[in-house]
């Protein structure tokens, strides 16, 4: 039985709601984007089903936050280690549904998994603390309690991680949560939560609620006042929609939102390096990642040279269906995303980009774009303003090193910047003047589940991963004992 398989009850994928299998009054096909395949019909809840889920997450709520830190932390680890017996099955589904090579979904899994096992350890040593007094009759507690229901809602670019980066800390923290996948990539988070109650999380704990057209469930997770959390990785513009539904009801909020990261190229920067660092930084999950560069900036003395030793590695990348060995660019999500890069593509063209490999849609299929390197990108070309989410590399030009963080901060984003250089005092100077949540330092990969990812101005609100992502499902109280 296939993972999928496991996941159907009367042909439909069902969504999860009290610990039960529900598979709504309507469905909506889930396809494959590299083959246009449907892989399953999916229960499509409506609003009144998404109120249902958060009924039964506050329900479970009160039980939950007293089953003692040891149990929940046992429970997140059975949870972890039933994911690894079938971490070959959930990457192949990860690639199925999304698309991205399989090496890379199996990349997922670990990097996935990672959160459940860090946050079920990460629990037991969460403190409150208690205070000097300021009159002899009195003692001062600060408890750290779990916020309450949190809704969890999340992309399609990464099925598995932007969900247990959000759960497994919400759990561990007291938390109960209703999670609303990505109409695209609702598969995989089912799967997870099949898992989950399989190793013996309560009736409550965890909810999926799956649904076509996000907008009426999602109008009830961030309306209904038993949802004291709302934790959100997508788009920018749909998190200023949810944040506003918030405020209604004042409700704690995490947004992981879109970037538009630099990575900048300095003269005295090691070539190779810096090259590898972009493909990393760029490529994987076909440019489809928050944190991928969305503008290389490149120091004059070095630029023909970079741009020469990018545009034949992107040339060698292997486009193809992400099941076949040796892929490294799957398809994109759907069309809509490749009709962006097309057009990115063809603005910075017209304003006289030099086109040096790709450029157009692949062969491979319709949803596939050919890998692409366009340098003397200038900033009036939509490239410098729009976040491009494809297997596009624009190549911009700057002088020196004020005029490269001035460029880079050119934005109302602040996710992820990277640049490559030698000097330490200027290494030093860049890491300070880049108004971004996370920095890489001769690095093109940085997350982890050991460090807080996020971002500042636009990209976001709050931290995930680390200590910082497991105070955000938690509310301080402070308690004041006098009369002594
Ligand atoms: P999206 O904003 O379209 O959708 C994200 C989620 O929100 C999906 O589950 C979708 O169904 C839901 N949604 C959409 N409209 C809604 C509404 N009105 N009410 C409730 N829910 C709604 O984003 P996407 O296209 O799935 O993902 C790509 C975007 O996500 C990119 O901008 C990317 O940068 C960003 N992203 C950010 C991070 C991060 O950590 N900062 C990580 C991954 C992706």
């Amino acid at each position: 039985m296939t993972l999928i398989d496991s996941l159907l009850i009367d042909g439909t994928a069902a969504a999860l709601v009290g610990g039960r299998w529900h598979t709504g009054d309507a469905r909506f096909a889930v396809t494959n984007p590299a083959t246009g395949e449907t892989l399953a019909q999916v229960a499509d809840l409506n609003a009144e089903q998404a109120r249902e889920a958060v009924s039964a997450a506050d329900a479970a709520g009160a039980a939950w936050k007293r089953v003692t830190v040891k149990k929940r932390a046992a429970l997140l680890r059975a949870w972890f280690e039933r994911i690894q017996k079938d971490a070959e099955a959930l990457a192949e589904l990860m690639t199925l549904e999304q698309g991205k090579p399989l090496a890379e979904s199996r990349g997922e899994v670990v990097y996935g998994a990672s959160f459940i096992e860090f946050f079920a350890e990460g629990a037991k040593r969460m403190a409150g603390e208690t205070l000097p007094v300021h009159a002899a009759d009195k003692r001062m507690l600060v408890l750290r309690e779990p916020v309450g229901v949190v809704a969890a809602i999340t992309p399609w670019n990464f099925p598995m991680a932007m969900i247990t980066r959000k759960c497994a800390p919400a759990i561990a923290a007291g938390c109960t949560v209703v999670i609303k996948p990505a109409e695209a990539t609702p598969l995989t988070a089912l799967a997870l939560a099949r898992m989950a109650l399989e190793v013996g999380f309560p009736e409550g704990v965890i909810n999926v609620v799956t649904a076509a057209k996000p907008a009426a469930v999602g109008e009830v997770l961030t309306t209904d006042p038993r949802v004291r959390k709302v934790s959100f990785t997508g788009s920018t513009p749909v998190g200023k929609t949810l944040l506003a539904q918030c405020a209604g009801t004042v409700k704690k909020a995490s947004m992981e939102l879109g970037g538009n990261a630099p990575f900048i190229v300095f003269d005295d920067a090691d070539l190779d390096a810096a090259v590898s660092g972009a493909i990393a930084s760029k490529y994987r999950n076909a440019g489809q990642t928050c944190v991928c560069t969305n503008r290389f900036l490149v120091q004059e003395g070095i630029y023909d040279a970079f741009v020469e030793a990018l545009a034949e590695r992107v040339a060698a990348l292997q486009v193809g269906d992400g099941r076949e060995p040796g892929t490294t660019i799957g398809p994109l999500i759907n069309q809509a995303a490749v009709d962006k890069v097309q057009r990115h593509v063809d603005d910075a063209v017209a304003r006289g980009g030099r086109l040096l490999c790709g450029g157009h849609r692949h062969a491979q299929g319709e949803n596939f774009f050919a890998p692409t390197v366009i340098a003397d990108a200038t900033t009036e070309m939509c490239v410098a303003r729009e976040e491009t989410f494809g297997p596009l590399a624009p190549v911009f030009r700057f002088r020196d090193e004020e005029e490269a963080i001035a460029m880079a901060n050119d934005t109302p984003f602040g996710l992820a910047a990277y640049f490559y250089a030698r000097d330490y005092r200027r290494i030093w100077r860049v890491m300070e003047g880049l108004e971004y949540g996370m920095v890489g330092v001769n690095e093109g990969l940085i997350s982890t589940e050991l460090a807080p990812f996020g971002g500042v101005k636009e990209s976001g609100l709050g931290r995930e991963g680390s200590h910082h992502g497991l105070e955000e499902f938690t509310e301080l109280k402070y308690v004041c004992v006098g009369g002594l």
